[in-house]
């Protein structure tokens, strides 16, 4: 607290990232990010950006970043003007509860989601409503028709239960609720779920979001963009440019288009995290865990005899994290990053023996 403090940063909840430790040889399975390095073409387009021309780091970068856009837009078969790019798809995000989810009727997102949304709308002054997952922690479509709201937020597959939710589920939501703007965050969709891109053409009001940070292996570039209606694009384009005109920088902009480009290199990293993904979930459960069905690059599971947090600490001392969330209905789940399969077999081995 600070008497320079404005009234609405004394009145924020921050969200609180995952930790990323100084320690070496940790074997990290806390954030999501994906075990396996970008594409090698990403190295190379970086290195190409900065030798062409040494002193090109002067020049501002493509404050409308049309490169990617089109990559993007080609990658997903819909046009550049129907593409918003952000530094990282929490940006993307922060510029949807300002520019299409404040309204005078509260916004409707799952009681169990991406622990961000509330933030923004402390940040924003949007009025939520939140909605309990069925005991099965999936979401119900029937919850999200008939509810006066100012729009609709959540994860597909959602985090951090990992289930995902049908494409009709989706576009029934979008159908029954043509006045509000349906925001499918799809952090997750490359390991498992159908993307929602492909009905923006006909649902003038849904709006999807996909991040570099996880199936492309670029959590550390910072890109992630939103596909939907050109008027919702416009909306976007309205409060980014009365924000920062040069959200992605020149490496983030050659770096995310090579990404993008590399299709094999995408492919054979998701195959690869889908795989491990099965047969962790097959052990896991062998060990006696629940484990929910997950579409993601992480499982989300409860052992019914030991407490999470113990867990926790008890794989923490072994060098191994994991995440656990202190929030109701979810304190008895471990929600665990899919690593490579060697990360994975220390992780089975280390709750083998502290569960025995
Ligand atoms: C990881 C994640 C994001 C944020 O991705 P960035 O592009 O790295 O900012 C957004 N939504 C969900 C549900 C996520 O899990």
């Amino acid at each position: 607290m600070s008497r320079f403090w404005s009234q609405v940063v004394n009145d924020l909840t921050p969200y609180v990232p995952g930790e990323q430790p100084k320690i070496a040889n940790l074997i990290k399975l806390n954030t999501n990010e994906n075990p396996y390095p970008p594409s090698p073409k990403v190295l190379a387009a970086i290195q190409a950006e900065l030798n062409g021309d040494a002193a090109r780091l002067r020049l501002y970068p493509d404050p409308n970043a049309d490169l990617l856009k089109t990559s993007v837009a080609r990658l997903h078969s819909v046009s550049a003007q129907q593409v918003f790019v952000g530094n990282g798809s929490d940006e993307v995000l922060a510029h949807i509860f300002m520019a299409l989810l404040k309204h005078d009727a509260p916004i409707l997102f799952p009681d169990i989601t991406y622990s961000f949304y509330p933030v923004y709308c402390g940040l924003y002054g949007v009025d939520y409503q939140s909605v309990p997952l069925a005991d099965d922690f999936s979401i119900n479509p029937a919850d999200y028709v008939g509810k006066p709201n100012g729009g609709i937020i959540f994860p597909n597959p959602n985090a951090p239960t990992g289930r995902l939710l049908a494409l009709n589920a989706i576009e029934q939501i979008a159908q029954a609720n043509p006045d509000s703007v349906i925001v499918i965050d799809e952090a997750y969709v490359d390991f498992g779920g159908e993307s929602a891109i492909k009905l923006v053409d006909r649902y003038d009001n849904l709006l999807v979001v996909h991040t570099l940070s996880k199936s492309r292996s670029l959590a550390g570039l910072r890109v992630g963009f939103a596909v939907g209606h050109r008027a919702l694009i416009d909306g976007l384009e309205r409060v980014k440019n009365s924000f920062n005109s040069y959200p992605l920088d020149r490496l983030a902009i050659v770096g995310s288009v090579a990404a993008i480009e590399d299709t094999v290199h995408f492919e054979q990293c998701c195959q690869a995290v889908i795989a491990t993904r099965d047969a962790l979930s097959t052990d896991l459960k062998q060990l006696g865990f629940e484990v929910l069905p997950s579409a993601a690059n992480f499982i989300f599971v409860r052992h019914p005899q030991r407490d999470a947090g113990e867990l926790a600490k008890a794989l923490r001392d072994q060098s191994i994290i994991v995440r656990h969330f202190k929030l109701p209905r979810i304190d008895q789940f471990l929600r665990i990053t899919v690593g490579t399969d060697a990360d994975c077999k220390a992780l089975v081995d280390a709750l083998r023996q502290i569960t025995a």
